[in-house]
């Protein structure tokens, strides 16, 4: 095959053992690769309603067609399982180096089953895994596992994609770190690992990744390179990245601020990208094979944190300033950093901390419980410190590294009503209340609370439509954005160039690389066929239309100042938005895919999933 390594790695934890298995051309093109390879392969390998720690809850790395050759952003890979926050799908992507070492190691899909006795290491090293050792490096943060990995094998280009202390203690939040600091970030699946004993994946690969038609691939890439590095629809990146969001949004009364209380943050210039640009940005580089070079790269100059460096994006500046109150950067970067070294989420944990800090101003925690943090809002000092505590389990870290769905029913006393939560994930950084569209594709994000999988702020912040307002068509947007995101996961490529996407393009670089058939048409309905195939896996595992929610202040608590003041979705708007968008998804009200609709996105074998649903 060219492109595709055409390869499944499939590894047994429990007896030590692995094979590998082949696809063919028709699976290829029925499910590109990425998201569709990896929720395919979910629905396939694990059985229904496990218990996310189960050792057959499977770990599934996904590369996608793209990775590892020329093609523009596409040096990204995927991990999928049973996710212990939901209980849905879990779901995550990572930039840097690692995705074209384990396609040019020969393998798309790797599939980690079962449970090693011992803390290991995988070490794939093309066609040969080795099961290591990893009672050396438990407890070592993600970096110290890197380093020490690098060198025992010997070889500076292995890549390792790892978890921190975060993962061992099974947080909810745990991410897996690669590249010193990319990050698997949602859905919890560092937990689902170090749930295994599998402390890091390690991989060097040595082969070629053939691609069909090089010369066309080279010319298309050429355009691509310029658009990349010259059209202003990549301008943000390129220059202050995502945090120049901050403003943008503090403007539109969009910035979740104070654990949602507010839409708004009196400090924001404090924290915005300019202001982070100006003092803290030391380097800016890129992922592999990306011209836009989006990574900026941060580092404390003085005081007690000097020489602290993280990458910080707008996710966790949001999470970690304005949500959490706080207005130092000092705070936020050091607190990234730490995320990444422990291996946590790091907008879960800001938004976490978020809901700790309201429960201790509320008096439903208190010292006792912090373990002597003053946990206030923009105390950026305690919310530094309550990250290790989170990481560690240690005081209230250990009820709060449940997450904060979790927490909250722990805590009681009325704490669920500001948990922002939707399907268990904490929220991301748009406030929903005046972004109509936006709350419509988080609520059936299918790895909950997910600016990630729809992108469907932009219609309401654009202006295309009154972003104040729901009317029927709002289904149709989250829809064509879903199915068109659902392709650049399964390429995979990163959104960040998406503005110059199109399926045309996608099919065209498509057939570049692996010489297959496939028109924008038919690139399309693939999209439409992973959302489905994520919507039958959540279904199996217990979904129903309730779970397609919004967290209660966005329900409740109207934006209390700026331009969006008085904006929330009620109940009623959320039932007719859900109603618009079931019925132009073809699925019943309940939100289930009809057998007509499976028939159509050849998904037949998956009716049994909701043939019981449909009798009710
Ligand atoms: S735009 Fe940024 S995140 Fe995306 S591939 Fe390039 S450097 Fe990586």
């Amino acid at each position: 095959m060219f492109g595709y390594a055409g390869r499944i790695l499939k590894i047994d934890l429990s007896t030590r053992s692995y094979k590998t298995e082949s696809f063919n051309e028709a699976f290829a093109r029925k499910y590109i690769g990425g998201v569709g390879f990896g929720i395919k392969m979910l629905l396939d390998e694990q059985p229904p309603e496990i218990d996310p720690f189960d050792p057959e809850n499977p770990l599934i790395y996904t590369v996608g067609p793209l990775a590892g050759t020329m093609a523009p952003t596409s040096g990204k890979y995927a991990v999928f399982a049973k996710s212990p926050e939901s209980n849905f799908l879990g779901e995550g992507y990572s930039t840097g180096f690692f995705g074209p070492e384990l396609k040019r190691a020969g393998y798309d899909i790797v599939v980690i089953k079962g449970r090693s006795q011992k803390p290991i290491y995988l070490w794939i090293d093309d066609d040969t895994v080795h099961f290591m050792d990893a009672s050396h490096l438990w407890g070592k943060t993600t970096w110290e596992t890197e380093t020490i990995i690098r060198e025992e094998l010997g070889d500076y280009y292995v890549r390792v994609a790892t978890i921190g202390p975060a993962g061992e203690r099974l947080v909810r939040v745990a991410s897996i770190i690669n590249d010193h600091w990319r990050a698997v970030g949602r859905t919890g699946l560092g937990a689902v690992m170090g749930s295994k004993n599998l402390k890091a994946v390690a991989v060097r690969g040595t082969n070629d990744i053939p691609v069909a038609d090089i010369e066309g691939l080279r010319e298309h890439c050429k355009e691509l390179y310029e658009e990349m590095r010259h059209s202003s629809k990549t301008a943000k990146y390129r220059t202050l990245g995502t945090p120049a969001n901050v403003l943008a949004l503090n403007k539109a009364a969009a910035l979740p601020t104070r654990n949602y209380q507010s839409a708004t943050f009196e400090k924001a210039e404090l924290v915005s990208g300019e202001y982070l640009n100006e003092h803290f940005i030391v380097k800016i580089q890129g992922c592999d094979a990306c011209p836009m070079r989006c990574e900026h790269v941060a580092m404390i100059p003085d005081g007690p944190w000097k020489g602290t460096t993280a990458r910080i994006p707008y996710e966790p500046l949001m999470a970690f300033g304005p949500y959490c109150g706080v207005d130092r950067l000092e705070g936020v970067i050091k607190a990234k950093e730490l995320c990444d070294k422990y291996g946590l989420d790091a907008i879960s944990t800001g938004i976490i901390i978020g809901f700790a800090m309201e429960c201790f101003e509320r008096g439903l925690i208190d010292e006792k419980d912090t373990g002597g943090l003053d946990l206030r809002f923009g105390n950026y000092e305690a919310m530094v410190a309550m990250v290790e505590k989170i990481a560690f389990r240690k005081d209230i870290g250990d009820l709060l590294a449940e997450g904060v769905k979790r927490a909250s029913e722990k805590i009681g006393k009325g704490s669920e009503e500001f948990a922002s939560h939707i399907k268990g994930v904490e929220t991301t950084g748009y406030d929903l209340r005046g972004l109509k569209t936006c709350a419509l594709g988080y609520a059936v994000s299918r790895r909950g609370a997910d600016h990630q999988r729809h992108g469907s702020y932009g219609h309401d912040l654009s202006g295309e439509v009154d972003r104040f307002k729901v009317e029927k068509g709002r289904g149709k947007l989250v829809m064509d954005d879903e199915d068109i995101y659902c392709i650049f996961d399964a390429m995979i490529l990163c959104k960040f160039s998406r503005r110059l996407w199109n399926y045309d393009r996608i099919a065209r670089i498509y057939r570049e690389v692996t010489g297959l058939p496939m028109t924008g048409e038919e690139m399309r309905k693939a999209g439409e066929r992973i959302s489905n195939l994520g919507r039958l896996y959540n279904i199996r595992e217990g979904l129903t239309r309730k779970d397609d929610h919004l967290p209660p202040r966005v329900m409740k608590m109207p934006i209390p100042s700026g331009i969006a003041k008085g904006s929330y979705v009620s109940q009623e708007e959320l039932d007719f938005l859900l109603d618009d968008y079931y019925a132009t998804r073809g699925w019943t009200r309940d939100g289930i895919p009809t057998l007509e609709k499976l028939k159509d996105l050849g998904l037949e074998e998956y009716a049994y999933i909701v043939k019981p649903k449909l009798k009710k």
